[in-house]
């Protein structure tokens, strides 16, 4: 297995990081701008390719930092080649993947933010795998960074950042925020606030903080039942965080940003597709602004629970609908994979992965992916 590099990612840095450490190395100040330019406006891949640097100082980079602690060892691609799904060995050997979907005019990265998942929820392959560490800023900056450079290079471009692959974004609250701040900052990749989307199964003191900062960015929580004991059943931390604390929470997001939550409900056969279910969930949103999107589970291999069926799925959107919660149904296209994350990193650690099977091609009835 290629092993990645051990040195720090320059990618963690930030902008007053960099500035700092190239006062230490006798640089003057304007440097960090260039390399900020080279790193997340030109996208470059490697030091030598910040054409801007003087040949010492590129060299000392390239000992002091490397662009490239994220290696590829699996790469998995849709039939329609619209999807492709990336799975990465860190320097210590834990994996993460990274998914690029493209949809019509959409470019969407699913990234992680985590190897493994410490919430144990029972139904998802990442968290089926356990805890293995936090990801750094660096780590999960490259992700994004990879990708819009493989779309440059096709003179594309990505359209939405979702953060909503392997592990919990707000378990890993700071490395997560300090991301997206290198998305957002104007000075370089400047990827809007509004166009990334942060999913978490709902640690209701890390909303409140995020709430806090009022930022532009999207929030969807992993909801997949409106009781506490099914929730609890399905979601242990909802033990930890019940609803009534996930939505007040979730109240103070919306209080701080006007921006329409959404909830992410996988349906399962006879467990949360219920009409009580659709009601309670009614009960709890009430009039906050909200959009639901369904996804029909994901079989993974130590939860026995079923998809719901088309007919189930479409039952459950219109009692939601009848009770003026908007509603989607995705299908197993595109964003769907999300909903697979986890599921090549364990395959790769059991047997030989049959990746065709993890990537289903979008069928022709596919709606349109959210984001
Ligand atoms: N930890 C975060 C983000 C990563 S999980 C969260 O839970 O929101 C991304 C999404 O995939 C979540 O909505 C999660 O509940 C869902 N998911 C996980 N396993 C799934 C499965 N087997 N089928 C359908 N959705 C699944
Ligand atoms: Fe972790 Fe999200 Fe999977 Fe739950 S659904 S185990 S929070 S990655």
């Amino acid at each position: 297995m290629p092993a990645a590099s051990g040195l720090p990612s320059i990618y963690d840095l930030s902008y007053s990081d960099l500035e700092a450490q190239l006062s230490e190395w006798g640089q003057p100040r304007y440097r960090a701008a260039q390399i900020w330019q080279g790193l997340y406006h030109t996208l470059a891949a490697a030091p030598e390719a910040i054409s801007s640097l003087p040949a010492a100082l590129r060299q000392q980079l390239d000992k002091a930092y490397t662009f490239s602690r994220l290696i590829k060892v699996v790469e998995a691609r849709s039939s329609d080649g619209q999807t492709r799904k990336y799975l990465y060995n860190l320097p210590d050997n834990r994996q993460i993947e990274a998914v690029l979907m493209g949809y019509e005019k959409r470019r969407t990265t699913c990234i992680s933010t985590q190897a493994g998942c410490a919430m144990g929820c029972v139904f998802c392959a990442t968290g089926q795998m356990g805890f293995r560490r936090h990801l750094t800023a660096g780590e999960i900056v490259e992700q994004v960074i990879g990708f819009a450079r493989e779309l440059r290079a096709q003179d594309d471009h990505l359209t939405n950042i979702v953060v909503m692959g392997m592990g919990e974004p707000v378990h890993n609250y700071d490395a997560t925020l300090a991301a997206v701040d290198r998305w957002n900052d104007p000075r370089g990749f400047n990827f809007g606030a509004r166009r990334i989307t942060i999913s978490t199964v709902g640690l209701a003191p890390m909303i409140e903080r995020f709430a806090a900062e009022k930022r532009q960015v999207n929030l969807a929580v992993s909801l997949h039942a409106a009781t506490d004991e099914l929730r609890t059943e399905l979601l242990p931390i909802n033990k930890r965080y019940p609803l009534a604390a996930l939505f007040q929470a979730v109240r103070a997001y919306y209080a701080g940003t006007h921006r329409r939550v959404t909830f992410e409900w996988a349906l399962i056969q006879g467990k949360n597709d219920t009409p009580e279910q659709a009601a309670a969930l009614a009960r709890l949103a009430g009039d906050l602004p909200c959009h639901v999107n369904v996804i029909p589970l994901n079989p993974t291999d130590d939860y026995a629970g079923q998809a719901a069926t088309r007919e189930r799925a479409a039952a459950f959107k219109a009692e939601l609908e009848r009770r003026h919660i908007t509603c989607t149904i995705r299908v197993r296209r595109g964003i769907d994979i999300n909903a697979g994350c986890g599921q090549l990193v364990a395959h790769e650690t059991q047997a030989a992965p049959d990746l065709n099977q993890l990537l289903t091609p979008p069928p022709t009835d596919t709606l349109p992916p959210r984001h």
